[in-house]
C-alpha cells in the first residue's frame, strides 16, 4: 500500500538556531501524528545537525537539490553521494522555482533523479503548470509532458523510490490552492499515466503528493481525494503547528 506522506520544502528560509528550533518542535509534536510519514527539507548546510537531531525518529530528511554530477569540479554544487553521507534520505527535485530561476529542464531533472536513486536517496519529483497553461487547458498535456522527460530510461526498479509531487505553479506562494477536484483529477491522470509506463503495481504503490498553497484549513478536504496521498507544504512548514495540524488532516 503506498504511503501517506507530508514533506515540508523550507526553501532559503531561517538561519541555523532557527531551523533546529523548528526541528525539534516539529519532532516533539510528531508524537500526534499517526497516519503520515512527515519529511523535513532544511537547507543543505543544516542536514547534518538535523540528521542527528532526527536520528532515532521516523521523520524523513530531504534535501532541496543535488548537483547533476556525481563528483568533480563543480564550484559550489553538492552531489547526491555528500546528501547521503550526512544523513539525508530523500531530495526535492524539478521544484517550479529551480525551473523559473535556474533554468532546469526535464532532461537535467531526469539525470539527478539517476544519481539520487543510485546514491539511495528517494527523489520528491516536482511537476506542474503555469498559469497561462492552466487557463488554456494545457495542464495534462504539460504534466505528461514533464513525465515523460524527467523519467527517460528511469527503470522499474529504480521508479519504485519515487514519489511525485504535482504543484500547479499557480498556486505556489500565491494563497491561490488548486480545488480538492482539480487536484483529484490531475494526480489520477498523473497515476494512469505513471501506470501506462511502469504497470498497476507501481502505479498503486506511489505516493503523490499535492502542493500549492496547502494549509491546516484546506488540507482536509484535498487529502482526502482518493489519489492525494499527502502534500508537499513550502509556506506552513516553516511553522511546526501548521505543519503538523496539516499531517492530521488524514
Ligand atoms: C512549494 O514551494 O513546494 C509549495 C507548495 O509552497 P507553498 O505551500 O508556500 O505554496
Amino acid at each position: 500500500m503506498r504511503k501517506n506522506i507530508v514533506a515540508g520544502n523550507w526553501k532559503m528560509n531561517k538561519n541555523f538556531p532557527e531551523g533546529i528550533e523548528l526541528i525539534k518542535d516539529i519532532l516533539e509534536q510528531s508524537k500526534n501524528v499517526d497516519k503520515a510519514e512527515l519529511i523535513v527539507s532544511p537547507p543543505y548546510i543544516f542536514l547534518s545537525e538535523a540528521a542527528s537531531l532526527l536520528s532515532n525518529s521516523t521523520i524523513g530528511l530531504a534535501a532541496q537539490n543535488c548537483s547533476n554530477q556525481e563528483s568533480g569540479a563543480y564550484t559550489g554544487e553538492i552531489s547526491s553521494s555528500m546528501i547521503n553521507s550526512v544523513g539525508a534520505n530523500h531530495v526535492i527535485l524539478g521544484h517550479s522555482e529551480r525551473r523559473a530561476y535556474y533554468g532546469e529542464t526535464d532532461e537535467l531533472i531526469n539525470q539527478k533523479i539517476k544519481l539520487c536513486i543510485a546514491n539511495s536517496l528517494k527523489p520528491i519529483v516536482c511537476c506542474g503548470e503555469v498559469l497561462q497553461e492552466r487557463e488554456n487547458e494545457e495542464h495534462f498535456t504539460v504534466v505528461a509532458k514533464q513525465l515523460k522527460g524527467m523519467f527517460e530510461n528511469v527503470s522499474p526498479e529504480e521508479f519504485k523510490n519515487v514519489i511525485i509531487a504535482y504543484e500547479p505553479v499557480w498556486a505556489i506562494g500565491t494563497g491561490k490552492t488548486a480545488s480538492p477536484e482539480q487536484a483529484q483529477e490531475i494526480h489520477e491522470f498523473i497515476r494512469e499515466t505513471i501506470k501506462n509506463s511502469y504497470g498497476s503495481e507501481l502505479a498503486n504503490n506511489l505516493s503523490i503528493l499535492y502542493g500549492g498553497s496547502c494549509k491546516p484549513s484546506n488540507a482536509k478536504e484535498i487529502f482526502a481525494k482518493p489519489d492525494v496521498d499527502g502534500g508537499l507544504i513550502g509556506g506552513a512548514a516553516l511553522n511546526a503547528n501548521d505543519f503538523i495540524a496539516i499531517a492530521q488532516s488524514f
